[in-house]
């Protein structure tokens, strides 16, 4: 706890210390550097992915890293189908997606299939 509470007091000193024109520059490379991912993983097909042990998803090319859950040993990814500009919600574990088309139903971490409902 009292690391937290001293990482979080180094990162307010950082900013007090940073002078506005040094936020501007670091924001404007930050902004950079998003923008290139972007360009770098519309390029290839992505998926969606979602562990049904911890819940998360991530849209990735191919699977995810399996190590590190959150809920312990490895992430049980399952593929969601492709992403893509249409929304849908699992209406049990409220997950939303950006998929091409109706994703997977298989896998829902709350037990069963996903139910999907396109928004
Ligand atoms: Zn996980
Ligand atoms: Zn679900």
């Amino acid at each position: 706890m009292t690391k937290i509470i001293t990482l979080f007091f180094l990162l307010v000193l950082y900013f007090v210390i940073l002078t506005p024109q040094d936020c501007i520059s670091w924001a404007v490379s930050k902004n950079d550097e998003i923008r290139q991912s972007v360009a770098n993983v519309t390029n290839s097909t992505l998926k969606n992915y979602q562990c049904i042990k911890c819940e998360v998803c991530v849209k990735k090319d191919k699977y995810p890293s399996f190590s590190g859950c959150p809920e312990g040993g490895n992430h049980n990814w399952k593929d969601l189908g492709t992403y893509g500009d249409n929304q849908f919600l699992c209406k049990k574990c409220s997950i939303l997606l950006k998929s091409k088309s109706m994703p997977n139903c298989a896998g829902c971490p709350k037990g069963g299939n996903h139910e999907w409902k396109k928004l």
